[in-house]
């Protein structure tokens, strides 16, 4: 018995050790790279309460995209898509988490340039990253389709669901339904979304794929991008993703492995 149990706290430590090697060579990674940038999915806010939308509790097990998520179902039934949109408001109502924090002091200490994300709820901005692309939109701001007004979340937040255009005079108000400007399944990546990207993009010679298996694209083409220019791909998820072949895998979750991450930086960058 007694053998067994030394046994067991060996091999605990000696997978910390390791982990804490390779989160030391990332960081020094980090240090070594001319620039460095934060991808980031669904991953990094599962532990702010947000589920994966794709998962067995997540919005699309709810409401079936097809349905509720395309513009052309927007287009014909608005009504019926704020259904989604309500619930998906209630789910985006979250914190950010340490993870967050730890990538936003990455970045204005200089260790990133910025972050691609594949999430819509705003918490990297929350938790005061800068330079943030929205890959997929932004639940904060919301587009008239009909005549192309904008709308700021706290100009919606008091209209009744779903809220309506109040662009036109009294007598000929715009009042078609507003869409907030989260990219739907049937959209195309918004166009300063995928110019902000190539800037990002490039000259980084390191890529932190943070929370997703950057399976989908157009934002899996951005950590072979960067290898394909020679750079590094360091991935943190639970589990590693499949098609990703990253230079080093950092397991755990986003709230352990980037708050150790960012405490290596700070000591190799020290010395
Ligand atoms: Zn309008």
């Amino acid at each position: 018995m007694h053998c067994d149990s030394r046994t067991g706290s060996g091999s605990t430590e000696r997978i910390w050790s390791i982990f804490d090697s390779a989160t030391k060579l990332a960081a020094a990674w980090l240090v070594e790279a001319g620039k460095a940038i934060a991808v980031t999915g669904a991953g990094v806010s599962t532990e702010s309460g947000i589920p994966d939308f794709r998962s067995a509790t997540g919005l699309w097990a709810r409401f079936d995209p097809q349905e509720y998520a395309t513009i052309g179902a927007f287009r014909k039934n608005p009504e019926k898509v704020w259904t989604m949109l309500v619930a998906l408001e209630e789910v985006l109502r979250a914190e950010p988490n340490a993870g967050h924090r730890a990538l936003a002091a990455l970045e204005a200490e200089g260790g990133i340039a910025g972050i691609v994300t594949q999430n819509v709820d705003g918490l990297h901005q929350q938790a005061g990253s800068s330079v943030v692309v929205e890959f997929h939109g932004s639940h904060r701001t919301f587009t008239c389709l009909s005549c192309g007004a904008c709308y700021a979340r706290e100009q919606v937040a008091s209209m009744t669901v779903p809220p309506r255009c109040t662009a036109g005079s009294p007598r000929a108000r715009c009042a078609a339904v507003l869409k907030p400007d989260v990219v739907f399944f049937d959209e195309l990546i918004p166009a300063p979304a995928l110019r902000d990207t190539d800037r990002l993009l490039a000259g980084a010679d390191l890529v932190l794929v943070i929370g997703t298996s950057c399976e989908v694209y157009p934002a899996a083409a951005i950590p072979q991008t960067v290898r394909a220019c020679g750079g590094r791909i360091v991935e943190m998820n639970l589990e590693p993703a499949a098609d990703l072949s990253s230079d080093l895998f950092l397991p755990g979750p986003f709230t352990r492995t980037m708050p150790h991450l960012l405490a290596a930086w700070r000591r190799q960058r020290g010395r």
